[in-house]
């Protein structure tokens, strides 16, 4: 548990840890803070966008859909292992998911089935949506993949966290597949030695 670190720390730390960032806008202010609490944070949620085009993808992740509002996440990482940040705070990207996740993100323990959507993901986690259709074929670039290990593993360091803090969208909400294509086991072993 944590409050969350200010929008300047947030892009030291993925600088940090060598990550190439794209500001898109007025990043630090876009944000659904309005609509309901930002913190304290526990963790880190990955999810694929199921878009195509590194501009389409950040727009939408931005600019959200009818529907739903953006911003849809903080850092949208692009198939090159660029991060477009387009967002600061509460963001639409986690919904409602199992509570029972939630304790078990907090303790660091290994996650049990997500079976409930009792719970706003989206006032406890960081969000970073990757660039990738999500139906399996789409390939994931190492660059990209590299990335992802990073982005968490930067926000992870600040917090004094370990990589059982980072999670799926598939793995907070019933009925969500994101990330497909790779393990989120695997990231976390990634994140792991990255951690070392
Ligand atoms: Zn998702």
């Amino acid at each position: 548990m944590a409050p969350p670190m200010s929008a300047d720390s947030f892009l030291d730390a993925l600088r940090d840890e060598g990550l190439t960032v794209v500001q898109v806008g007025d990043w630090r202010n876009h944000n659904r803070n309005h609509k309901g609490p930002w913190g304290p944070v526990h963790g880190v949620m990955i999810h694929h966008t199921a878009t195509r085009g590194t501009a389409d993808t950040v727009r939408i992740c931005r600019d959200g859909y009818e529907g739903l509002p953006g911003p849809l996440c903080h850092g949208v990482i692009a198939k090159d292992g660029k991060v477009h940040l387009v967002g600061y705070g509460r963001a639409n990207h986690a919904g409602l998911g199992d509570d029972d996740v939630l304790r078990a993100v907090i303790a660091e323990k290994a996650l049990p089935p997500d079976d409930e959507a009792n719970t706003d993901g989206n006032r406890h986690f960081y969000g970073f949506e990757c660039e990738n259709l999500g139906d399996g074929r789409d390939p994931w670039p190492e660059a990209q993949l590299v990335a992802i290990e990073k982005a968490a593993a930067a926000v992870c360091r600040r917090h004094g966290w370990n990589a059982r803090s980072v999670i799926g969208h598939l793995e907070w909400q019933p009925g969500k597949i994101d990330p497909r294509g790779f393990t989120m086991n695997a990231m976390r072993a990634r994140i792991t030695e990255r951690l070392k």
